[in-house]
């Protein structure tokens, strides 16, 4: 019988969902939940290098996650996360600059 601890978290493959820019669509960076259960809440947003001033929607997402760029294999405009800014809200900001 496996622990109790595995069935608690138990990982998962979620699909990957997108971040994208709210201003001009471009998609800005990946994020994936990996364990959906474990006691984690996450607020993610994305700064957008392609458009003056913009931003992707907030993310609220339950459960541990990962996160990535965008590739160079699979968009035009690919992405690197530059910085991450935490604040006391729980907000994640992720700096996005051009990959
Ligand atoms: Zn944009």
């Amino acid at each position: 019988m496996s622990s109790q601890f595995a069935d608690k978290f138990e990982l998962v493959d979620c699909p990957e969902q997108t971040i994208k820019c709210a201003e001009c669509n471009k998609a800005l960076m990946h994020y994936k939940v990996t364990i959906p259960n474990a006691p984690l809440e996450h607020k993610l947003q994305a700064t957008c290098p392609f458009c003056q001033n913009g931003k992707s929607f907030l993310h609220e997402v339950k459960g541990d996650i990962v996160v990535g760029p965008i590739g160079k294999d699979e968009s035009a405009t690919p992405t690197v996360i530059n910085d991450i800014d935490l604040s006391e809200s729980g907000l994640s900001t992720f700096q996005i600059v051009r990959g």
